[in-house]
């Protein structure tokens, strides 16, 4: 196994194709040239291995892939525009009309959408079951079972399911496996070291880091990502520019940098949250009083940067007040970039869907980013007073 700095560093970047640059070029071109016959013929044999059309094979996005296979530990990879466009292909590259799925009760909002909406519009049937317990799951799998679908832990509760014992289960039944692995990062867990078949992430969070591009990871088999290659990602096409594809090559050269430091600043504010007269409970895997913890340890080696607040409070209003309070964390979706963020629910608590299970208006999602965490507590705790 090549090494984390080998990865970030070097791995998949020739130099000597391009002038011995340091930072690889944007390959910005759409088809490449067939210098004879011979090479047309062969290059038209197979898209994913040769230079064709950029919907199939750029270089650029090739040195990625590269880097995002080695760091989940899988043979090859894809990325996708987005992490919903990974999760679509992954699903609907491993179903057929008939088939059902299993998934954990609280994944992704857009994961939800696909399996409730779009897939039971091809006749593919779904069940949600709470994944703490793998009995749930087990009782879950049908004759029909095709994929079981994981997000461990998710981001907003943080339930985990037990990845190794997942893993056997599907094998036993002939079921591809499949994880949102956004949450730890491919530094903090690699699910296909428990077995888990195809590993999936929004890169948009801590890959790129930046909070300026939007882009899906599919880490897998050979096998399985020639299947999705020629089918799901030829078919719809939704790619990563090159561009974007350098944008998330330069994120990844400080993930460890970022993740390290989100990780010990959102440890820090938890304990500073827990002591705090206003919070009823903190949500955090490595928590004490996380149901999971032991779990958690075993299949993580860290959590980043996310945890969520239950609050002390008796009134929306008082709820609405402090979240209007808060000003050095900014009230939006999305994690994993540099800036610290939170997510109340009371912003969307009452929207059919958004959480299963319903979560209380006294809920909400912080995301610790690279600011000081004095800096981000001396803002929480001025907040916290109209609470
Ligand atoms: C953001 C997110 C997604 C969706 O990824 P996009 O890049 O926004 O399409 C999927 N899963 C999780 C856990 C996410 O946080």
């Amino acid at each position: 196994m090549k090494h984390l700095s080998d990865i970030l560093t070097h791995l998949g970047e020739n130099r000597e194709q391009y002038f011995q640059a340091v930072s690889p070029p944007v390959i910005q071109s759409s088809n490449f040239v067939f210098p004879d016959l011979k090479a047309f013929r062969e290059c038209f044999s197979d898209e994913l291995e040769n230079h064709v059309y950029s919907r199939g094979n750029n270089p650029t996005v090739a040195i990625l892939r590269e880097k995002l296979a080695a760091l989940e530990g899988t043979e090859d990879a894809l990325v996708f525009s987005s992490g919903a466009a990974a999760i679509a292909a992954a699903v609907i590259g491993n179903v057929a009309t008939g088939d059902h799925i299993v998934c954990q009760q609280a994944p992704y909002s857009w994961t939800n959408n696909l399996l409730r909406k779009l897939l039971t519009r091809f006749g593919v049937e779904y069940t949600f079951v709470d994944g703490t317990n793998v009995e749930n799951i087990r009782a879950a799998i049908r004759p029909n079972t095709k994929v079981l679908y994981l997000e461990s832990p998710n981001t907003l509760t943080f339930d985990l399911q037990d990845l190794e014992a997942c893993a056997a289960l599907a094998r036993e039944h002939g079921i591809v496996s499949m994880i949102d692995n956004s949450y730890c990062s491919p530094l903090f867990q690699n699910p296909a070291a428990w077995g888990i078949d195809i590993v999936l992430h929004s890169g948009t969070k801590y890959l790129n880091g930046h909070s300026d591009v939007v882009v899906g990871v599919l880490c897998a088999s050979k096998a399985m990502v020639r299947k999705i290659f020629e089918s799901e990602l030829m078919t719809i096409g939704a790619i990563l520019s090159p561009h974007d594809a350098m944008l998330v090559i330069r994120g990844l050269r400080t993930l460890p940098l970022r993740l390290e430091r989100s990780d010990k600043s959102a440890w820090d504010l938890v304990h500073r949250f827990e002591k705090h007269p206003k919070v009823e409970k903190v949500l955090h895997p490595f928590h004490e009083s996380f149901p999971q913890r032991e779990l958690a340890h075993k299949q993580m080696r860290g959590c980043g940067g996310l945890f969520s607040v239950q609050f002390k409070t008796d009134s929306m209003e008082k709820m609405e007040a402090f979240v209007h309070r808060v000003q050095r964390f900014l009230m939006a979706v999305s994690w994993g970039g540099h800036e610290s963020l939170m997510m109340p629910t009371i912003g969307f608590y009452n929207i059919p869907g958004r959480s299963n299970p319903p979560l209380p208006y006294t809920f909400c999602r912080f995301y610790i980013g690279l600011e000081e965490p004095d800096w981000l507590w001396e803002d929480l705790e001025q907040a916290m007073e109209v609470l």
